[in-house]
């Protein structure tokens, strides 16, 4: 499903309700973080990314899979989950408008946590319209089509009714089916993440036409790219990880000028 609401800042052409004007500053995009402790150099490049590199953004939309698996919002009674949603505040305080859209990780996140990061939650996949370019926002998940069986998973885990009963579990057993599901999963513990399956031609044709979109944005393949497509250009985030011996990361920035990739400061 399409969806397409306003949102509250340029990325829509509205005046902004933030506490400067929301003239032609930039739109930043990131994606696939896996925030989590056991990186703690990944942890502060995102500290110093909301900080100092998101000062001159009129918004900073982060596309999914900003943490490594999240199970419920009671999470946040962990320290570091708690750090992380109040460093994520300080935008909205500085007049820098946050949105997040759930990857399959994180898919969980909810009205507490996106309430104590100050985020507006954004429904995959979502249109906006940026300095008068149309632009469809993915997590790029659900452009996986060849993977069969995760996208069965996906329907299952995206449901509702699942979710509540999930949601139910006592806080033990849900870590402890995430944590297996990580263990057992090929994107687990090892790293650099591979992923077996890259998005589909037909998916992406589907997306750029539902979307009337010459543009889309979508993260999750860790393949980032910018790739000529037929229906238009198709940016991929990269991932982030400066945990294990490499320096992986970077953004996508978006002003009058155009879009750009770029690095990590
Ligand atoms: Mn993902």
């Amino acid at each position: 499903m399409l969806q397409e609401t306003p949102l509250r800042s340029v990325a829509a052409g509205v005046p902004g309700e933030g506490k400067r004007p929301h003239g032609a500053r930039p739109l930043f995009f990131i994606s696939d973080l896996h925030l989590n402790e056991a990186i703690p150099h990944t942890v502060a490049a995102f500290e110093h990314f909301i900080r100092i590199t998101a000062e001159e953004a009129d918004s900073v939309f982060i596309l999914g899979d900003l943490f490594e698996y999240w199970i419920g919002d009671d999470m946040l009674s962990d320290p570091f989950v708690a750090r992380m949603a109040t460093l994520m505040h300080t935008l909205s305080e500085r007049g820098i408008a946050l949105y997040i859209m759930h990857g399959n990780r994180d898919f969980l996140l909810g009205k507490r946590f996106m309430k104590m990061a100050g985020a507006i939650w954004l429904p995959d996949p979502f249109v906006i319209t940026a300095f008068g370019t149309r632009i469809a926002l993915a997590h790029g998940d659900a452009l996986c089509t060849a993977d069969r069986g995760y996208q069965l998973f996906r329907l299952f885990a995206r449901n509702r009714f699942a979710q509540m009963l999930f949601l139910a579990w006592p806080f033990r057993w849900r870590r402890k089916l995430a944590e297996n599901m990580r263990s057992n999963s090929e994107h687990g513990r090892m790293r650099p993440i591979s992923i077996k399956y890259d998005v589909t031609p037909k998916a992406v044709a589907a997306l750029f036409n539902a979307s009337k979109a010459a543009t889309i944005i979508h993260g999750h393949t860790h393949l980032p790219a910018r790739h000529r497509e037929p229906g238009g250009t198709r940016w991929v985030l990269p991932d982030w990880d400066l945990d294990h011996g490499g320096h992986r990361g970077g953004y996508l920035r978006i002003d009058a000028e155009g879009i750009r990739a770029l690095p990590l400061d």
